[in-house]
């Protein structure tokens, strides 16, 4: 069988062994699932692209182990390699042993793609530095990130699995409440929501503002009586902790408790 195998494809392919973690088995075809199996190639080949081609997009990747050590996605796969691969921000912190990135992000900051809008409100409303506009292209979205190191969320396996993407994460959920829940659980966000501090329109920082420094021809798009109220000084819309405020966070708070 070896000798008619080596007639018919000219040389004997390389074997490494895989073991995928957590929800990248979700990318994988159901035989590969949750266990080490057998992944047969014709060299050279990367890390990067034997990972691609099981479907796995390499910005949900977050470190790779080689015979118990850490490699890049450059890495060329040798013969007999036992290869482990863990997804983004499992809740281990690996910063200081993967070395997939050489410096680990230290803010979490978002790009999200043009299907996901309210899931972008929503991480707005607690906090969350994150881009959306319904008119982004998909090269636009990878350059932003690229540029200001933003972990792409999206429903779009594609989008994942340009060269150029450090981190991305594909949402599973369809249900916005769910995807939200999904985002703040994925990346540990719990103990960094704040509320109100965020332009919902925009996206910037929101300052705090005096009753008395409203601008007067503000002063009749307002709700008045608040001893607070939030300026964005990019699109100059004016908050305020009223009652629709407090029960859009109410409702997230639930659904991400
Ligand atoms: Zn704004």
């Amino acid at each position: 069988m070896k000798q008619n195998y080596e007639n018919l494809q000219g040389v004997i392919p390389s074997k490494v062994q895989f073991r995928f973690y957590a929800e990248l088995n979700d990318f994988l075809r159901l035989d590969r699932r949750q266990k080490v199996f057998d992944y047969f190639y014709h060299g050279p080949v990367t890390v990067r692209e034997a990972i691609e081609n099981q479907g796995i997009p390499h910005s949900s990747v977050d470190m790779i182990l080689v015979n118990g050590e850490p490699v890049d996605l450059n890495h060329n796969l040798c013969d007999n390699d036992y290869i482990s691969v863990y997804p983004v921000f499992e809740l281990l912190d690996i910063s200081t042993i993967s070395k997939i990135r050489k410096d680990p992000l230290r803010s979490i900051r978002f790009i999200v793609d043009a299907h996901l809008g309210k899931l972008a409100k929503n991480l707005r409303i607690m906090g969350f530095d994150t881009l959306y506009r319904n008119t982004y292209n998909d090269n636009e979205i990878r350059l932003i990130a690229r540029l200001q190191r933003r972990i792409i969320l999206t429903k779009d396996k594609g989008l994942l699995m340009a060269k150029n993407i450090a981190r991305g994460y594909y949402v599973r959920s369809v249900n916005s409440k769910e995807q939200t829940t999904e985002v703040v659980r994925k990346f540990d966000l719990y103990n960094i929501i704040d509320p109100l501090s965020r332009c919902l329109i925009c996206n910037h920082r929101l300052v705090e503002l005096s009753p008395a420094a409203i601008p007067h021809d503000l002063l009749k798009t307002i709700v008045t009586g608040f001893e607070v109220y939030y300026k964005c000084h990019h699109c100059h819309k004016i908050f305020w902790k009223g009652s629709h405020y407090k029960s859009m966070v109410n409702a997230i708070l639930q659904y991400i408790g």
